[in-house]
């Protein structure tokens, strides 16, 4: 049984429409677009009809950078860097799912991920990690080798959808310009309406 983090985004929207995981999951961390986040993955997964479940747990506190409207911390890459993200979204979601069954979590990382925890060799690390704890849950990121527009088009995700999903870092609406807002637009740009354009 698999799961998937999802943040609404193109990537964990995709992904889902792609390989139709049987549970989806978005965590509120107290990350600022947290409610956005949330929002934009229950009207995805009711539009793909897979199920949606959250968990809520406020670390806001522990947090850096424009996701929390403070200074980026040392050694960030981008803005939006918040120091061992991933593996507490997997680690959180393991928690509440390992016990109900899921043997796969998947997370939406794509080629073009700056971060060191948005990388395959983090990926690896953390599938071992994870495999070697009581339930054996694996952890893969299986476009971790795709860019964003190569993502949409490999899942033939549809444009209609495109209207749901969320990017945004700063606010729980899109703002527009933020560096989440802005790749999306270049993204479904690129994907939906420069279509004499060749995208790797
Ligand atoms: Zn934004």
């Amino acid at each position: 049984m698999k799961a998937l983090l999802m943040s609404g985004g193109l990537d964990s929207a995709a992904l889902a429409h792609w390989l139709r995981p049987e549970v989806c999951v978005t965590i509120d961390y107290g990350q600022i677009a947290a409610k956005g986040e949330i929002a934009a993955s229950s009207a995805l997964c009711t539009a793909i009809g897979l199920e949606h479940r959250r968990i809520t747990v406020d670390l806001s506190s522990l947090g850096s950078g424009s996701m929390v409207d403070r200074p980026a911390a040392l050694g960030a890459a981008a803005m939006e860097f918040w120091p061992y993200r991933n593996q507490m979204l997997v680690t959180l979601a393991a928690m509440m799912l390992m016990p109900q069954g899921i043997t796969e979590i998947m997370v939406g990382s794509v080629s073009t991920d700056r971060h060191a925890d948005g990388k395959a060799t983090f990926f690896r690390a953390m599938d071992r990690v994870l495999s070697l704890q009581e339930g054996g849950v694996r952890v893969t990121a299986p476009a971790c080798n795709l860019s964003t527009p190569s993502l949409l088009r490999k899942s033939a995700f549809p444009y209609d959808l495109i209207g749901l999903t969320f990017s945004c870092h700063v606010h729980e609406f899109a703002c527009g310009q933020c560096g989440g807002c802005l790749k999306h637009r270049e993204c479904v740009d690129t994907v939906y309406h420069r279509t004499n354009e060749q995208v790797t």
